[in-house]
């Protein structure tokens, strides 16, 4: 058999690239408009950024991380030696560690300075169980907004992403945006604990993932998806009963903005998160109309201590990301259609191999123009060019015999309204240019 592609990857074939292409842009267009420019991290970091940042209860690090290691140093460790720890590379699980990483190291946010926003698009790789909805590597396109504290930058961040969905097509009432705030490090440690007391009361229920994490992490268990951890976490405590009054007001003000905005959302006090670094707020926004289960499109949150947890000073950050390939499913479910761009404007038919030079030249002016143009490079008869430049969805055909060699000229037939137009060569690419821009 031929090789196929790794588990839980996907290949993006053409119409799917270019609707790619076209979620990126729009991203860079509304995020563009609340001052998010792009930033481009490597798809590698070192292993401790994510261990540090994200945390080792979490399921990112603890089981999902790809380790890369180069050649030199899988020698070595296929030999027993130790490697340098910053040689122990893995691909990036997420996109905020690598970006505050980058942050810090290029100080980006000076003091007194206006916040530093950032937005990024790519692949992430996480060894999870493959399923619809759910894969190894996965797209994201995400934002992180380092250098402020208040609560309106976790606000319009929300509803941008709002606005970003909308304009991809997710009809606003096939989402739901889920909130709650996970407190900072003031009042989390008590609310922590008294988690983990009530999950001692209730350890013979748990699932063995839970008990393990149960000491270094108790909040992980809100995130379990076995049934019986879930019954108990029905009546864990809430969040919401041991905010301090400084996360209490934060929390008030983002959904006081979030009111004036127009932009509904559910309080949910379960909402932690499968990522450590997140203080006060955090959102998810599901897809409802999706069949998938896995129909979380979309979240993120505030990560006040994330910079000083990688070296950095400390520096109040908000960000989120959304995946790809789960808005795909739930644009699928709402039933929306994208049309991608043609792959060829003007197709060039021969009458017979004698027009081919001239064919080949006006091609590559046409091109040279801007103009997306194709020929046939094998001999075939007239009527499978035409079968062919239907096939290639060409708006224009231009035919060349013998005539139209000796004229120096050709007709321009529209084969959308059957309109014909003679132009000379020597004004072809120009006018077909025009056309095109047109969308004529
Ligand atoms: P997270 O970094 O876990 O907050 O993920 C942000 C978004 O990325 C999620 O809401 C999903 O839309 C998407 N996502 C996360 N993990 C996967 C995965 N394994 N496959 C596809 N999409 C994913």
């Amino acid at each position: 058999m031929s090789i196929q592609l790794p588990t839980g990857t996907k290949d993006l074939l053409p119409d799917e690239a270019a609707f790619w292409d076209h979620f990126t842009d729009t991203a860079k267009r509304v995020f563009g408009c609340y001052g998010y420019q792009p930033v481009v991290t490597p798809l590698i970091e070192q292993t401790n950024l994510f261990v540090r940042g994200i945390g080792t209860a979490t399921d990112v690090v603890s089981k999902e991380m790809f380790t890369a290691v180069s050649g030199e140093n899988l020698k070595k460790l296929v030999a027993g030696e130790g490697i340098d720890e910053k040689d122990r590379l893995s691909l990036r699980p997420e996109g905020t560690a690598g970006v505050v990483r980058a942050v810090v190291q290029h100080n980006l946010v000076q003091q007194g300075s206006a916040p530093v926003k950032l937005m990024y698009a790519g692949p992430m790789f996480r060894a999870e169980r493959p399923q619809k909805g759910r894969l190894r590597q996965f797209n994201q396109v995400g934002i992180e907004c380092l250098g402020a504290e208040e609560p309106s930058i976790d606000a319009e961040g929300i509803i941008m992403l709002m606005r970003f969905y909308e304009e991809i097509g997710i009809p606003r009432e096939s989402m739901v945006l889920l909130l709650n705030s996970m407190g900072c490090e003031n009042c989390r440690p008590a609310y922590r604990d008294a988690v983990h007391a009530y999950l001692e009361q209730h350890v013979d229920e748990l699932c063995d993932d839970c008990r393990r994490r149960m000491d270094i992490n108790p909040l992980r268990a809100f995130d379990c998806k076995k049934e019986g951890c879930i019954r108990v976490m029905e009546s864990a405590p809430r969040i919401t009963d041991y905010l301090c009054d400084d996360c209490k007001a934060h929390h008030q003000a983002v959904k006081g903005y979030l009111d004036a905005a127009g932009i509904a959302y559910v309080e949910d006090y379960k909402l932690v998160r499968g990522l450590d670094y997140y203080t006060r707020t955090v959102f998810e926004v599901q897809a409802t109309d999706s069949a998938s289960a896995q129909s979380a499109i979309g979240g993120g949150g505030r990560y006040d201590k994330l910079a000083e947890e990688v070296g950095g000073k400390p520096t109040p950050g908000f960000g989120f990301a959304l995946g790809f390939e789960r808005c795909v499913i739930a644009l699928e479910a709402a039933g929306a259609t994208f049309t991608p761009p043609r792959a060829c404007e003007v197709f060039v038919a021969c009458v017979s191999d004698d027009e081919r030079p001239t064919a080949f030249s006006l091609v590559q002016s046409l091109r040279a123009h801007g103009v997306k143009t194709d020929m046939s490079h094998q001999k075939r008869s007239l009527k499978s060019q035409f079968k062919l430049a239907n096939k290639l969805n060409a708006r224009y055909v231009v035919t060349l015999g013998p005539d139209e060699v000796a004229a120096s000229a050709a007709t321009l037939r529209n084969m959308d309204t059957h309109e014909e137009e003679s132009v000379a060569f020597a004004d072809m690419p120009a006018r077909a240019a025009e056309l095109v821009a047109a969308g004529e």
